[in-house]
């Protein structure tokens, strides 16, 4: 066991760092390693086991084993396996401190935003999906003759999971959780700037007493561990998050290949829209989380504000003056409340973006560079009179950098909300109820959020219309995607 020091870190115990496959820790085929950084200082935490297409293949394998008749997991009931996602939610909330710093120390987020969202997030989807197992039923169906007729809710087999660093946990809970309640084996990527708590989870899964193969982990590299998933001939199906740009070669892969099943959980450029006659502190307030929340590293960050052209001005002071008031710093202290960006690849695009808006003529109001001379640390950013065509109004910054953006009617904002080839979230700030589901009506979005934002929970399905997604997360939807629907007729 390595154990970190550092001013910041305060000796956060590193344990798993091998593979995982077939419930044995191994070194990769090709012996490689890669370093895992600590965004707030950019040193190496550790290195960690570089899997590659032939480590991907030998967890196939283990899982494919694992799924097929006669293992322990296919004779186990359904009650059992959810008996299992239990204990490993009570494994994963006895270990939460710990996970919470590790956590933060890979990822970046302060480790009181894991403590309070991430961990509670991630224990509560085990459960949810663990009281799922037991209870996915098939239906009979009156079909005409004299036939009885119908249906199973098989597991769709073995399932490759590619997951990204911005919830590095949750994202494994929401990929894990509902594949397994379905009963189908997995092997699964953690994005490679951080793969510490997944392979931590697996010790968790080992100490739970899942069978062997049933869960495989595999840190590495997108272009290859991850491509070698979406390629492979034996996985059944490929779960995805990440960009919009890798979904497309996700889907061309499976379409290549075996036409295994996709989902793709992919990128947002979420419109949120404040009207004159909003509650202004609380949607000031709403706005500020929902684009700054873990650093801005959100897929469904409210990304584009339109406020309306009555309270605009005094909604840019305020909102300039919350963000200046945002604590940046060192995410081991309790005050901060936002760390640094995940790596150097997404601090420079970050910052390309706020030369973009500054070119562009956007009106910078604060921040717009770094903080601190080490780590990947962004000033929270405002920038006012955006308007539609601007390349911050239209891709995605992943990043602390707030757009905001004038409207003048109801018609007007939701035409120019739904002007983007995005679709995962959006939300409008309002006392009109009439309004309010006018919005919520008619916006191009899966998620929509009244007065709030950012309101997760297990059971409301999540996921995106056009390119920010193809399939939904979460909830009984989320379950549905691990299934095969089996239908059986028998003469009678
Ligand atoms: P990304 O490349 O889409 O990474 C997501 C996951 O996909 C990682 O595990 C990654 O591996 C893997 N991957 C990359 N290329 C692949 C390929 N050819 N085949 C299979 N898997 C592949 O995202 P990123 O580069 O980390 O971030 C870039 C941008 O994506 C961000 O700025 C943001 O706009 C967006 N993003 C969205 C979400 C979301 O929640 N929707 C999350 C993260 C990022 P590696 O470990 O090698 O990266
Ligand atoms: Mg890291």
């Amino acid at each position: 066991m390595a154990t970190v020091a550092s001013s910041l870190a305060n000796d956060v115990a590193v344990k798993a760092t091998k593979l995982l496959i077939n419930n044995r820790w191994v070194d990769s085929h090709s012996g490689r390693t890669f370093a895992t950084i600590n965004p707030a200082t950019g040193e190496e935490i550790c290195q960690v086991a570089e899997a590659d297409e032939p480590d991907v293949d030998l967890a196939v394998k283990a899982a494919r084993q694992a799924f097929h008749s006669k293992s322990a997991w296919r004779r186990m009931s359904a009650a059992e396996r959810g008996r299992l996602l239990n204990k490993l939610a009570d494994l994963i909330e006895k270990n939460a401190e710990e996970l919470a710093r590790l956590e933060s120390l890979d990822n970046g987020k302060p480790v009181a935003v894991a403590r309070a969202a991430d961990l509670p997030l991630t224990i509560a989807c085990y459960r949810y999906y663990a009281g799922w197992a037991d209870k996915i039923q098939g239906r009979t169906i009156p079909i005409a003759g004299d036939y009885f007729c119908y249906t199973r809710l098989e597991p769709v087999g073995v399932v490759g999971q590619i997951i990204p660093w911005n919830f590095p946990l949750l994202m494994q809970a929401w990929k894990l959780g509902p594949a397994l309640a379905a009963g189908n084996t997995v092997v699964l990527k953690p994005a490679e700037q951080t793969p510490l708590t997944a392979l931590r989870v697996g010790e968790l899964l080992l100490e739970a007493g899942f069978p062997e193969g049933v869960v495989n982990i595999l840190p590495g590299f997108g272009p290859t561990a991850g491509a070698a998933i979406a390629k492979h001939m034996d996985v059944d199906k490929v779960a995805f998050t990440g960009s919009t740009e890798v979904g497309h070669l996700i889907m061309e892969n499976a379409a290549r290949t075996n036409l295994k099943r996709v989902t793709l959980e992919l990128g947002g450029k979420s419109p949120n829209i404040v009207f004159n006659d909003a509650d202004l502190d609380q949607a000031i307030e709403g706005a500020h989380f929902a684009l700054f929340f873990n650093q801005g590293q959100c897929c469904c960050a409210g990304s584009r504000l339109f406020v309306e052209s009555k309270v605009y001005d005094e909604f840019v002071d305020k909102s300039v003056a919350r963000a200046k008031r945002r604590t940046v710093g060192d995410p081991f202290d309790a005050s901060t409340e936002q760390g640094p960006q995940v790596d150097q690849a997404q601090f420079d695009k970050v910052m390309s973006y706020i030369d973009a808006g500054k070119q562009e003529g956007a009106k910078l109001l604060c921040g717009g560079g770094r903080v601190g001379d080490r780590g990947y640390f962004v000033a929270p950013t405002v920038f006012a009179d955006v308007s539609d065509g601007m390349k911050i109004a239209q891709e995605e910054i992943f990043g602390p950098v707030m757009s905001i953006i004038k409207f003048r009617d109801l018609d007007e904002v939701v035409e120019r909300a739904n002007t983007t080839m995005y679709g995962l979230a959006a939300a409008v700030w309002t006392r009109d109820i009439g309004k309010a589901h006018a919005v919520a009506n008619t916006v191009r979005a899966g998620t929509v959020w009244v007065n709030c934002y950012d309101v997760f929970d297990a059971a409301a399905p999540f996921g995106g219309f056009k390119q920010s997604g193809i399939g939904r997360e979460l909830g009984e939807y989320g379950l549905q995607q691990y299934t095969e629907v089996k239908t059986v007729t028998v003469k009678m």
